[in-house]
């Protein structure tokens, strides 16, 4: 399903109708900066498209999974996150996923303590 799906907040962001604090874009994902973040360094990674979740965005789009993926490599690179980073998809609401739309987090800029919580 492409961006523009009104009830979605991740496709607001991507078609500009919501602000986010912008990092990266890249043909087919954008970065944006955690409204509320656990970290020094807290970004997320969206795919432009709609997937719910990373495994579905896998399985329909792999060629995008794996450019999420090297999108939140590089947003770590780029943030400074040389000593270690996380990237974490909360996937179902028993981990956590509030906005249904595939997102990894890049956290970093402390240490990151395991296992998560
Ligand atoms: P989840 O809980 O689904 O794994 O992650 C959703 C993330 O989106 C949360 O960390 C939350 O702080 C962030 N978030 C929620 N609303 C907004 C928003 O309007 N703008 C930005 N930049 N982040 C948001
Ligand atoms: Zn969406």
């Amino acid at each position: 399903m492409p961006a523009g799906d009104t009830d979605c907040l991740f496709c607001r962001i991507v078609d500009g109708d919501v602000p986010a604090d912008v990092v990266r874009e890249s043909e087919r994902t954008l970065a944006f900066r955690d409204i509320n973040p656990q970290a020094p360094v807290h970004v997320l990674v969206v795919s432009r498209e709609h997937h719910a979740s990373a495994g579905e965005l896998a399985a329909a789009d792999p060629h995008t999974a794996a450019e999420v993926l090297r999108e939140a490599a590089a947003v770590a690179g780029a943030e400074g996150a040389d000593a270690g980073y996380r990237i974490v998809f909360n996937t179902g609401a028993a981990a956590g996923q509030s906005v249904p739309h595939v997102h990894a987090h890049v956290l970093g800029g402390r240490s990151l303590g395991w296992p998560p919580g």
